[in-house]
């Protein structure tokens, strides 16, 4: 009943009928369905989060792939708790207070990365602007932790703007030398003051800027959602500025509204644009792009790193050639 329950969210939305002003519920279009989570591999993700007591992005954010990703034993963990300190428009994950840091986080995750048997590993947190460092030296313990209990699982890191502290966050994390460092941009900068008012598109791109600068061996990630009322040019521009700091691969999804007190979907775009958007984004110059309705930053996170890899080394065998 649960997983129906799921299903049907996920595959309607809430519009507000004109005459009675009473919000109804339609159905999402054909291409962004999803199919219910349920099964065996889903059910022992799901058990092994528990148990290790962490926190993932796949429920907190509602994430529409979970039966595909948690069934593949798929899972983005969400370090730092599940409240954050910001109240983005678009964000499904608890605003308020933060609990105190988990010192065993850090174990926990790696402890759950090695059962789980994950040749590659999605990190990410809530924004936790109380804390002096940002979060930036839990991200440091779980790398390190990940390194020595499960030494071959790659990993990639989504983090926050580490709002005023970016800088040393930043040469922190890079020093422990994830295999990806992800920022989502999320929206066009003329969205920014709705969408993610807590934030400054300049300063993300900087932080990811930085990241390469410091460390050029680390591959660079960033993400938009598509459906925000976004203009063509400007998503164009997105990617100019992305390819100015030299971000390595991008990801584009459908924005989906996860409660009706969120910003609501302006448009759904078709899947035929997300395919020309990614042959122009290929065309500017990104190693890797993933842009599809459904995909989300962490989505099929192992097999993209695979093939961004495979994409740098040829790359770096046309230049010597
Ligand atoms: S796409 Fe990412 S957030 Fe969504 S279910 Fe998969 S791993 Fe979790």
């Amino acid at each position: 009943m649960v997983f129906l329950s799921y299903l049907i969210e996920m595959n309607e939305i809430t519009k507000i009928s004109p005459p009675s002003g009473k919000p109804v519920r339609e159905r999402k279009p054909d291409w962004i369905r999803v199919k219910a989570p349920m099964g065996k591999a889903f059910e022992e993700t799901r058990k092994l989060m528990r148990e290790h007591k962490l926190n993932t992005v796949c429920e907190e954010a509602a994430c529409p792939n979970i039966g595909e990703c948690w069934t593949k034993k798929h899972a983005t963990v969400m370090i730092l708790g599940d409240v954050c300190t910001r109240a983005c428009a678009f964000c499904n994950v608890k605003t308020g207070m933060p609990m105190p840091v988990d010192a065993l986080e850090p174990q926990h995750t790696a402890d759950a990365a090695a059962k789980l048997g994950l040749e590659h590993i999605v990190i990410t947190s809530v924004d936790r602007d109380d804390l002096p460092d940002g979060g930036a030296s839990q991200f440091v313990k779980v790398i390190e932790a990940l390194r020595r209990t499960t030494p071959d699982t790659t990993i990639e890191i989504l983090t926050p703007d580490f709002r005023n502290k970016a800088d040393a966050a930043v040469e922190a994390i890079v020093a422990a030398r994830p295999d990806v460092y992800n920022h989502n941009l999320e929206t066009v900068p003329r969205l920014y003051p709705n969408i993610r008012p807590g934030a400054r598109y300049y300063a993300s791109l900087r932080l990811l800027e930085q990241v390469k600068r410091l460390d050029p061996s680390i591959f660079t990630k960033s993400g938009i959602m598509l459906g925000l009322s976004e203009q063509r040019l400007e998503v164009h521009q997105v990617m100019d500025d992305m390819r100015s700091a030299d971000i390595d691969f991008l990801t584009m999804g459908q924005y989906l509204q996860p409660t009706p007190k969120h910003v609501k979907v302006d448009e759904f775009i078709k899947p035929q644009a997300f395919d020309a958007y990614a042959s122009i984004a290929r065309a500017k110059g990104f190693l890797l792009v993933a842009s599809s309705p459904l995909t989300r930053s962490s989505y099929h996170a192992g097999d993209d790193f695979a093939k961004m890899r495979q994409a740098r080394e040829e790359k770096l065998a046309r230049a010597g050639a």
